[in-house]
């Protein structure tokens, strides 16, 4: 089994919960808004993250 790192797929996750139920919202002038379905979080701050395309992704 070849450990390579795999540029696969990457994911946005909450800053507040870590969750990956993050949906974007209408952009508007300042940019990107997203709403995070676990905790409610709102705002232009998310986190990106790369998974592997065998691994799951943050609950
Ligand atoms: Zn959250």
């Amino acid at each position: 089994m070849r450990r390579r790192p795999r540029t696969g797929r990457s994911v946005l996750v909450c800053p507040q919960c870590g969750s990956a139920k993050i949906v974007q919202v209408a952009g508007m002038i300042t940019g990107a808004v997203y709403h995070c379905l676990a905790c409610d979080y709102q705002g232009a701050l998310v986190l990106e993250i790369d998974v592997p395309e065998d691994g799951d992704p943050p609950a």
